[in-house]
């Protein structure tokens, strides 16, 4: 059970080397950076190479060229482990629960912003030439079950008046554009879509260098305290004196700041891809290169590598001969879903942190004057902290908290943490269970 928990120890014992996954291998070279060896100052201190910070470093800059600090390489954590699908939808909340949960006016603020995050990816990837890092070919949501589909008409409909451009598909339609009947129907997002991870993660990296920025990895934040006006960040070899700091650490944060990590529940998930298919299966199966992720409690997901690999993946409930029971598990969820693959072949196996909440609602904070964050993917971060390193980026540069598109809260620990995350993945069970029912 020791590593389903990410915790302080695990970080400090080697997390620093990158997975073996299709992502570092088939991405681009990563910038050179170095790790911080002397003390520095500046504007302002970003901590975390993922796409929250990058994200937050590439809204500041050039005018603002911020030093971001990262414990181990860019992209170490979720975003250089996700399955990349570009999703402009909360994973539980639609615009109606968003508005009644937020309000009116920050709802509206809220679903503009998760609306427009799927097209702030693609466009950052364009505008600063990003190698090979998404194709925005749309993503798409099929209903596992009736109750489900109605759901979905529900979700399209409420989305749809807030201008994202969603439509509706019934059985035959979704057929056409994945190649499968396992389905009811579904939707597409067309501003959705896929992204290389890794690829985008560190082109982002680039970008920032390019525009001024400093990123120091291999550079652990080891204490984050006041200093005169402003605020001192230490490494082991050397501190960043910064007027605000930006903590973009998410589901990999450690005890930097008190409290703050256990206000969310990291949950382990595995990613796994295929050997390249064959022309004829990929012309049968997600011909359209969408990205795919379905209704279901126990997600099923699927999406093609810029090779012509399905990378897909699932949650486990304990960390037992994972590997051979992964290929087992979700080589006969993708035959289900696909018959036409035949025999999978798994050519690839990794695993990653995400960040829950327990009402699956993002958090934003503000830890104390000048110190901002922004916690819990809740499975849809990369969209999402492509936005909220705008928003971010927008409170370093003096915007009121109450202009925040989201509200602004306190920290709330989760009670019973420890426990609590050792057995968020128990929870499994109960929503295999769910997806069940509703089939029937
Ligand atoms: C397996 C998996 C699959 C996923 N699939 C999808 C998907 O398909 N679609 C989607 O929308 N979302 C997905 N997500 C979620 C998405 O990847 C994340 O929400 C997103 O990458 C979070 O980005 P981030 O920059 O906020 O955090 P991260 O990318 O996790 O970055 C945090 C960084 O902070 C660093 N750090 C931590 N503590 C310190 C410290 N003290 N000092 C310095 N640095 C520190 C870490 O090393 C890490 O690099 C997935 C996540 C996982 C794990």
């Amino acid at each position: 059970m020791k590593n389903n928990v990410l915790n302080k120890r695990n970080f400090a014992e080697g997390a620093s080397k990158l997975p073996n996954s299709v992502w570092v291998q088939t991405a681009p070279s990563v910038i050179e950076t170095h790790s911080l060896e002397k003390d520095i100052s500046t504007e302002v201190a970003i901590i975390g190479a993922g796409y929250t910070g990058l994200s937050a470093a590439l809204h500041l800059a050039p005018d603002i060229s911020p030093v971001v600090i990262e414990a181990n390489e860019v992209g170490h954590g979720a975003s250089g482990r996700n399955n990349g699908l570009v999703i402009p939808t909360l994973s539980k909340a639609d615009p109606e629960e968003i508005i009644r949960i937020f309000g009116q006016e920050k709802g509206e603020q809220t679903i503009a912003l998760i609306r427009d995050s799927a097209s702030l990816v693609f466009n950052l990837i364009r505008k600063h030439n990003m190698e090979k890092a998404g194709e925005q070919t749309g993503w798409i949501q099929p209903a596992h079950s009736p109750g489900r589909m109605k759901l979905i008409e529900k979700r399209v409909t409420e989305w749809s008046k807030r201008g994202l451009k969603a439509d509706l598909l019934d059985k035959e339609q979704l057929e056409g554009l994945v190649g499968s009947s396992a389905w009811f129907g579904g939707w597409i997002a067309h501003d959705g879509g896929t992204i290389h991870p890794m690829a985008y993660v560190r082109g982002m990296a680039k970008a920032v260098v390019n525009l001024g920025a400093r990123i120091f990895t291999n550079s652990p934040a080891l204490s984050l305290t006041r200093d005169d006006n402003g605020w001192l960040i230490r490494t082991k070899n050397g501190s960043v004196k910064a007027n605000r700091v930006i903590l973009a650490t998410n589901a990999y944060t450690d005890d930097l700041w008190p409290k703050l990590r256990r206000t969310i529940i990291p949950v382990k998930t595995w990613q796994m891809a295929t050997k390249p298919l064959s022309d004829n299966i990929r012309k049968a199966i997600l011909p359209g290169r969408h990205g795919l992720s379905d209704t279901r409690g126990d997600l099923e997901f699927a999406r093609y590598d810029w090779d012509g690999r399905l990378v897909s993946g699932a949650s486990l409930i304990f960390d037992i001969n994972s590997e051979n029971r992964l290929r087992a598990h979700v080589g006969k969820r993708l035959q289900k879903n696909f018959p036409q693959l035949g025999q999978v072949e798994w050519e690839f196996i990794w695993s990653g942190f995400l960040s829950m909440t327990t009402d699956y609602l993002p958090r934003l904070h503000v830890l104390a004057p000048g110190v901002f964050t922004w916690l819990g993917c809740n499975g849809r971060g990369v969209a999402l902290s492509t936005a909220m390193g705008s928003v971010l980026a927008d409170l370093v540069r003096g915007q009121p908290i109450k202009d925040a598109p989201l509200p602004v809260t306190d920290l709330k620990t989760v009670p019973a943490h420890g426990l609590v995350t050792q057995f968020a993945r128990i929870n499994l069970l109960q929503r295999r269970r769910n997806d069940k029912k509703e089939f029937n």
